[in-house]
């Protein structure tokens, strides 16, 4: 390597914290959590080949692994602080790793975000990221809180990103400003760390929807041992997506596309014109899709209605790695 693995991290990832006693050049990174604070931790990897084209634009690929953890933050209510970045080069392409630092460092400003640390190697494009942040002590949010009677609330709009994906494998034909809509959703989330703030006191569960609605649904179901009926109908969709819902593929990345990173949660209905409220002052649309309902063993957590009420029975939701 012309350019050392020192060189590329003093220029690249080093950058003075906000949040930080100690950052970047030491053994280990030194904070402070605040008083009353919890800390919360989450990683995500994203391996080239898996989670994005080997010839992804870097920019974006650093937003994007930022965001996708940030937004786990943001799934818990959580202010996001601190990250570290693991990162796997083939080469020391210094130009690559200017622009994936710029896309990372630009929404690590945006929210605040210090990176603190993490470790540069050769090897095949892998990129870990590992977030830390903080909430009030007891008030993080998590999957287990539902119960039975709550509205089922989704942030934004859903399969955008999937769809994205879906052009860019040519299994749906879309117009230019259909493909940069989409496109855009899919490389540059933005998560939703205000509306999670802003959430956490009146929500029972969250969950951020990453691998898509039915699967992270299904995740809050599990853990929370609920059930749930949502409206096919009551899905909010983009402009874009709405043109193509007679389409097997788009209405396929509404239920069960990934990479929205918008926000899942229930809360009590008793709740509703204030969770209107934290949509309004944090200017983010918020959609209420169904209601939790009590789980009976032998029946189906989750039921989608078609809109002349037919029960469409979930089998497979959402995207496994692994079957
Ligand atoms: P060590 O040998 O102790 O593992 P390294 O030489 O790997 O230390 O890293 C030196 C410093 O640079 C450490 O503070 C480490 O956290 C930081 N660092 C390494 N790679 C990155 C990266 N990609 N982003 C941010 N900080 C990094
Ligand atoms: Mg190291």
């Amino acid at each position: 390597m012309a350019t050392s693995e020192f060189d590329l991290i003093k220029r690249y990832f080093t950058h003075r914290g906000r949040h930080t006693v100690l950052g970047v050049g030491d053994d280990a990174a030194l904070v402070k959590v605040r008083r009353g604070h919890d800390l919360l931790i989450s990683a995500d990897m994203l391996v080239a080949g898996r989670h994005f084209f080997r010839d992804a634009d870097p920019r974006m690929l650093g937003h994007k692994a930022l965001a996708v953890n940030i937004s786990d933050m943001a799934a818990m209510g959580a202010t996001p602080r601190w990250a570290t970045l693991g990162i796997a080069l083939p080469a020391a392409d210094t130009r690559w790793v200017q622009a994936f630092s710029r896309g990372f460092m630009a929404l690590a400003r945006r929210f605040d975000v210090d990176l603190i640390g993490g470790d540069t190697t050769r090897g095949p494009l892998n990129i870990c990221v590992q977030i830390m942040g903080e909430a009030p002590h007891g008030l993080a949010l998590c999957r287990d809180g539902a119960r039975a009677g709550d509205d089922i609330w989704v942030s934004g709009t859903l399969g955008d990103a999937a769809l994205g994906l879906a052009a860019l494998k040519r299994r749906i034909t879309l117009k230019p400003a259909e493909r940069a809509h989409c496109a855009a959703r899919l490389h540059t989330p933005t998560p939703r760390v205000a509306l999670g703030l802003a959430i956490r006191q009146i929500a029972h569960s969250a969950i951020d929807i990453s691998d898509g609605l039915l699967a992270d649904l299904g995740h809050i179901l599990e853990r929370s041992n609920v059930a749930a009926e949502i409206e096919l109908s009551e899905l909010p969709t983009s402009n874009v997506l709405k043109r193509y819902l007679d389409r097997v593929v788009a209405c396929g990345a509404l239920l069960a596309g990934g990479d929205d990173y918008e926000l899942c949660f229930t809360a009590p209905r008793s709740a509703r014109a204030r969770i209107e409220r934290a949509g309004r002052s944090t200017r983010t649309r918020l959609t209420c899709i169904g209601a939790v309902k009590t789980y009976r063993k032998g029946e189906p957590r989750l039921i989608v209605r078609a809109p002349d009420g037919a029960a469409l029975r979930v089998v497979r939701g959402g995207y496994d790695h692994f079957r």
